[in-house]
């Protein structure tokens, strides 16, 4: 076993780091607190190669493997945490599941665009009623000559405001063997009252009302949804990636601090009780890493295994968290402000502890692989 990166992921680092650096560094403060979405970043990166790391050349993509996208989600948020969520978008999230499951049609429409960083796509899951329980979704697709009407509503989806396809759940029929996907289009869909999380990202409620979906545009039909879920965690490990490397980022900022701030006359990284606090924060972000990369190495260029992602997310989730929070103690007053981007990292982590995932649904899908039984979360 070796834990290093191979020479090739090395010079695939330093290439990410020395573009992350001459283009994204200098407005990582000011584009973390900018609304929209970072177009220009989308743009620079589809030249530079890191949208569609994972995607097979044949459909427009890098033909790389899932840790080549970890490596690049890592190094990006090391110099702009904000950055991170354009390789999400372009390697990890729905992007993901309609190159792996699209038909050549439904590739040939939007891959283009979404490679290219002019479009974005967003995934319209969760609803008002069914959130952690996301098989009780009632969004439903009903036959309508040789296509579909699909009504019903979508909540948290993120950049909504923005995307220019939906790839949304539905149900085509009853039961979990009923859910499927469709691929909708933003003219079709009716944008609700604009909000925002606790990390500044903007969602807003779908509704669609009786919107007619040719049968080009189902993505997956009826029992799709473990499909469907198989692409869902590589967005995960996505997730995960972020959370340990916005961790990492506030350790970071912190670590130089301690090194640099004196009180009582003293370095801060001299008193012994800041030191555990790095001691403990350096465990949990190796540990994180370990776990992260595990997962995806084992994937190589297939999805990767449900319990490796479940761990990997619920202890990315974790650490990427208690390590920024710890940071932000570290560094007073300055972390608690928006002179640094580490109370921007601990906002974000906050976020991913619930999203795509709740640490505590990885940890009930731990829980199973562990007794190898399934254990119903619903009243008898
Ligand atoms: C930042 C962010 C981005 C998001 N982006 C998207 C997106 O792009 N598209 C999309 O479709 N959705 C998105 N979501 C929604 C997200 O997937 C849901 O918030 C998540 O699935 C949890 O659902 P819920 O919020 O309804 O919480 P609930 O399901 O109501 O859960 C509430 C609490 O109860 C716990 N809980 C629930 N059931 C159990 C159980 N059986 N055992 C133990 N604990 C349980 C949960 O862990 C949670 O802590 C996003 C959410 C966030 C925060």
């Amino acid at each position: 076993m070796d834990f290093r990166l191979t020479q090739e992921q090395e010079q695939f680092r330093d290439s990410v780091k020395k573009f992350a650096d001459k283009h994204l560094a200098a407005s990582a403060r000011e584009r973390a607190h900018a609304a929209g979405y970072p177009w220009d970043v989308a743009k620079l990166m589809a030249k530079q190669g890191l949208l569609g790391i994972t995607i097979p050349e044949k459909d427009g993509g890098q033909g790389g493997t899932l840790l080549d996208a970890v490596i690049a989600i890592e190094t990006v948020a090391s110099v702009c945490p904000r950055s991170a969520d354009v390789v999400q978008a372009g390697n990890f999230g729905p992007i993901r599941v309609l190159a792996e499951y699209g038909s050549a049609d439904q590739k040939q429409h939007h891959l283009r665009k979404l490679l290219a960083g002019e479009a974005v796509i967003s995934v319209g899951m969760t609803e008002p009623d069914a959130g952690s329980a996301v098989t009780d979704l009632k969004t439903s697709a009903k036959k309508d000559g040789d296509g579909w009407r699909v009504s019903g509503s979508k909540i948290f989806t993120t950049h909504s405001a923005y995307a220019d396809v939906f790839l949304v759940y539905v149900r085509f029929g009853p039961g979990v063997g009923g859910i499927g996907s469709v691929l909708i289009e933003k003219k079709d869909v009716k944008l609700g009252k604009a909000s925002k999380f606790m990390s500044g990202e903007e969602w807003a409620q779908l509704y669609l009302e009786d919107v007619r979906v040719p049968q080009a545009n189902v993505l997956l039909g009826e029992g799709g949804f473990k499909k469907q879920i198989a692409g869902f965690n590589v967005e995960r490990l996505g997730n995960s990636a972020r959370s340990l490397a916005l961790g990492r980022y506030a350790y970071e900022a912190a670590r130089a601090w301690a090194m640099e701030r004196k009180q009582f006359g003293r370095l801060l990284c001299e008193f012994q009780g800041l030191q555990w606090k790095f001691a403990d924060m350096k465990m949990k972000l190796d540990a994180a890493q370990l776990l992260l990369y595990r997962a995806a190495a084992n994937a190589d260029r297939g999805l990767p295994s449900p319990e490796e992602t479940a761990i990997a997310k619920a202890y990315c989730n974790q650490a990427g968290f208690d390590v920024a929070n710890e940071s932000l103690q570290v560094m007073g007053g300055m972390g608690y402000s928006q002179e640094s981007l580490v109370e921007y990292c601990l906002r974000r982590c906050r976020g991913w502890m619930i999203a795509g995932g709740s640490i505590e649904i990885l940890k009930n899908r731990i829980a199973e692989h562990i007794f190898e039984r399934s254990f119903s979360q619903r009243p008898d």
